[in-house]
């Protein structure tokens, strides 16, 4: 019985603590996972940024169809587009801070719009600047 106790005492007597080693693995293994989900969670901040620059161009668009359709003298185009928008006050479009632009009726942002490689700047009136 007395070998037995003596036993459990080396036993535990060896496993109170953690060697170096165990807590250099262990913190490299958090560091790298902190990596992993930091690149996640600023990719997944990066995409409902777009996602709110673009409903926010879309809703504006409807808007601004919803009044040209309410005033039958008016046409629309992009002068009255980018008044409206001024009128309005709808200075924070997006919220990277995105410059947006009228292009053939449409609202595009600086970076969250896709880019027409063919034609760059093509037209495009810049009316507001958010910084
Ligand atoms: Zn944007």
């Amino acid at each position: 019985m007395r070998n037995i106790y003596n036993r459990l005492r080396c036993f535990k007597r060896r496993n109170i603590g953690f060697t170096l080693i165990e807590l250099i693995v262990v913190a490299s293994i958090i560091a790298v996972l902190a990596t992993i989900g930091s690149f996640s969670v600023l990719r997944s901040l990066e995409h409902s940024r777009e996602r709110v620059c673009m409903d926010n161009c879309r809703q504006v668009e409807q808007l601004f169809q919803a009044e040209v359709l309410l005033k039958d003298d008016i046409d629309e185009s992009e002068g009255l587009l980018s008044q409206f928008i001024l009128d309005n006050g709808y200075t924070e479009i997006c919220p990277s801070g995105g410059v947006i632009s009228v292009l053939n009726g449409e609202l595009r942002c600086s970076i969250h719009s896709p880019s027409d490689d063919d034609d760059e700047d093509g037209g495009a009136v810049p009316y507001l600047f958010i910084y």
